[in-house]
């Protein structure tokens, strides 16, 4: 019989994705979303297939699914800065009473549960690269505060059910991941460059660009998310690319793939924007046998032809 799975953000970028994929791979997909940051769009292709199913819920309010679950994907969660500082109080609460409700709908069921945490809990990292062993350095009363902490609370809850409830836990520690179906406006250095350079509008690098992220295209993302969730390694694992790069390189590489003639400007650095990012995969490369194939230059160009469509 075929494994039926709960996928939270199913509306949102990594979220229909991940729809997609397990319903290739002979799932039967549940997928939830209050429509907040996503949109119905990226799941319409998926309304026809009957192997998919779509529940319009807050998964901060009980969480009610008739039926089997085999597996629950936590990804409900505003994830782009701009997002996350408009709604404060919804992003602690997803993270909070959202994952609260899943890890007891896990319990409930039976199911295992993988969460969708973040880069973020490393906040400006005093360690370069990342390793799953470093704490992080977090400003909890800061602007991404209601972020970070989000998630470091939802991989503590998550420990917990694991530890006391012997839930079968899965933590993934997400790195900055780009692609088609991220929203235009989401605010996010990939698709506000691509958008204003496909405008022809100012390309605005915030600070003097010297900040450093390491780019991951959400193909190699969601294979990451597959390998996990089917592996029995219950701590978190950091999935991203390490190609390392500046935001001012960044957006130079975007101008020169559209052929923009969009001019660079700079515009104030955000509070508390971290300095540098990039990730460790050692964890991932030994236990998964995963690493990243699509680099920038090819997974630029098929997130242009997606941009290209929506502009
Ligand atoms: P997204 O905004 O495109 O998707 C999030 C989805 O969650 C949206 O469809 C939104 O409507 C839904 N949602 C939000 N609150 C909800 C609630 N209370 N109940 C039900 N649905 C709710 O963002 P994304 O980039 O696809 O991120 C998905 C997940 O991955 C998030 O948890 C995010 O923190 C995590 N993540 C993403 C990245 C990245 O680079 N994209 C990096 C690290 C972590
Ligand atoms: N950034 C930028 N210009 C923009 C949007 C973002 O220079 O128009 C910078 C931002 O300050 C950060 C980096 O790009 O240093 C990545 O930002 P993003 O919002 O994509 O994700 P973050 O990694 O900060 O969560």
């Amino acid at each position: 019989m075929a494994k039926r799975i709960l996928i939270t953000g199913a509306a949102g970028f990594l979220g229909s994705h991940l729809c997609d994929r397990f319903l290739r791979e002979g799932y039967e997909v549940v997928g939830m979303d209050n429509l907040l940051t996503g949109n119905i769009k990226n799941i319409e292709h998926l309304f026809p297939v009957k192997e998919f199913q779509f529940y319009h819920h807050d998964v901060t309010k009980f969480v009610h699914v008739p039926g089997n679950i085999d597996y629950i994907l936590h990804f409900a969660s505003p994830a782009s800065p701009i997002d996350y500082l408009k709604m404060p109080i919804q992003t602690l609460k997803v993270g909070a009473l959202g994952t609260h409700n899943l890890l007891g709908l896990a319990k409930a069921k039976g199911a295992r549960i993988l969460v969708a945490s973040t880069s973020e809990v490393y906040g400006d990292p005093l360690i370069h690269p990342q390793t799953e062993e470093y704490w992080g350095n977090v400003n909890p009363v800061g602007p991404r505060g209601v972020y970070d902490e989000a998630k470091r609370f939802m991989e503590s809850i998550t420990m917990a059910y694991h530890n006391y409830h012997n839930v079968e836990t899965r933590i993934i520690r997400i790195f900055n991941t780009y692609g088609p179906r991220m929203r235009l406006d989401d605010g996010r250095a990939l698709p506000t460059f691509m958008s204003q350079a496909l405008r022809g509008e100012d390309v605005t690098v915030y600070g003097d660009g010297s900040q450093t992220r390491s780019f991951c295209y959400v193909d190699d993302l969601v294979e990451g998310i597959y390998r996990l969730l089917l592996s029995d390694y219950h701590k978190p694992v950091n999935i991203g690319n390490p190609a390392e790069i500046t935001l001012l390189q960044f957006a130079e590489e975007v101008l020169a793939l559209t052929g923009s003639k969009s001019k660079i400007v700079f515009e104030p650095l955000p509070q508390d924007d971290p300095k540098q990012r990039q990730p460790n995969i050692t964890k991932a490369k030994e236990i998964l046998g995963w690493e990243p194939k699509v680099d920038r230059h090819e997974g630029l160009k098929r997130t242009l032809e997606y941009f290209r469509q929506h502009i």
